[in-house]
C-alpha cells in the first residue's frame, strides 16, 4: 500500500483592512469553508502603513466592526495582532510568525480575493508567502481571471491545485481558486454611498451599520 500524506485541519486567515468588514467579505468567506472544509476562519484586520491612504476609521473602530460582524458565528473568530502593534506590519510577517507558532507541518491557508491575486506581486516577499501558507481566492466580479504577465500566469499555474482536499495533506505552497460566489460589494462603495448618504441595508450586517451610525463614521 502506498504511504498516504497524514491530513490535519486546515488553518485559514483571512486579512483585510475592513473599513468597514462587508458582506462581500463575509458570504464568500463562509461559502469558501463549505467548499474546502474549513473549520475556522481567523479575521487578521491590519494596519496600514503611514504612506498608504489611510483608512477613515480607527483601528480600533475596524476591530469593533469585525467583532460585531462576526458575534454568534463559530466558523470565525479574530486575531487583532496586526492592529496592536506599534508599526504596520507586511503580511507576510505576520504569517512568518505564525508558521512558527502553530510548527512546520500545521496546514496554513490565507484568503484573498481576486483582486489581491492580480496585485499579489507588488507585496512586500510575495514570492515568500507560499513557503508560509497556501493561497485561497475568492472570486469577485470586475476582475481579470488571468494575471498581468505570461510569467505570473505560469506562476499560478504551476502552484494551482483543483481539488481542495490536497491542501490538508500539505503544510503550504498551493492557490487554490474558489467557486465562491460573486458579491459586488466593496468598502470604498460603501463608504461613498455614506458620504451620499445613501442606503447599504443589503450590503454589511445590521449590527455594523448601527455601530457606523452611533459613531457617526464615513459621513460628510
Ligand atoms: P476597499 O474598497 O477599501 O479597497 P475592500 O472592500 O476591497 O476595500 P479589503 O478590506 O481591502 O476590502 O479586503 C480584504 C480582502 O477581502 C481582500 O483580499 C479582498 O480581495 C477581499 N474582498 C473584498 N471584497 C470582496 C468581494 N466583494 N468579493 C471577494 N473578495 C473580496
Amino acid at each position: 500500500m502506498p504511504n498516504k500524506s497524514p491530513t490535519r485541519t486546515l488553518h485559514a486567515l483571512f486579512g483585510g483592512t475592513f473599513d468597514p468588514i462587508h458582506y462581500g467579505h463575509l458570504k464568500p468567506v463562509e461559502a469558501l469553508a463549505q467548499e474546502v472544509g474549513l473549520q475556522q476562519i481567523i479575521l487578521l484586520p491590519n494596519n496600514v502603513p503611514p504612506h498608504r491612504p489611510q483608512p477613515e476609521a480607527n483601528a480600533q473602530q475596524r476591530l469593533k466592526m469585525v467583532e460585531l460582524a462576526i458575534a454568534g458565528n463559530p466558523l470565525f473568530s479574530v486575531d487583532s495582532r496586526e492592529l496592536l502593534r506599534d508599526s504596520p506590519s507586511f503580511t507576510v510577517d505576520t504569517l512568518e510568525l505564525l508558521r512558527k507558532e502553530r510548527g512546520a507541518k500545521q496546514p496554513l491557508a490565507f484568503i484573498i480575493g481576486q483582486d489581491s491575486l492580480l496585485s499579489l506581486h507588488k507585496w512586500h516577499r510575495w514570492e515568500s508567502l507560499l513557503e508560509m501558507c497556501h493561497l485561497l481566492v475568492c472570486a469577485r466580479p470586475g476582475y481579470a481571471q488571468t494575471l498581468d504577465t505570461a510569467e505570473l500566469q505560469q506562476w499560478l499555474e504551476a502552484h494551482q491545485v483543483l481539488d481542495p482536499q490536497l491542501l490538508s495533506t500539505r503544510p503550504h505552497g498551493a492557490i487554490y481558486l474558489a467557486n465562491t460566489p460573486l458579491l459586488n460589494i466593496s468598502a470604498t462603495d460603501i463608504r461613498q454611498r455614506r458620504h451620499n448618504g445613501e442606503n447599504c441595508d443589503d450590503l454589511l450586517p445590521r449590527a455594523v451599520q448601527r455601530y457606523i451610525e452611533l459613531q457617526g463614521l464615513y459621513r460628510g
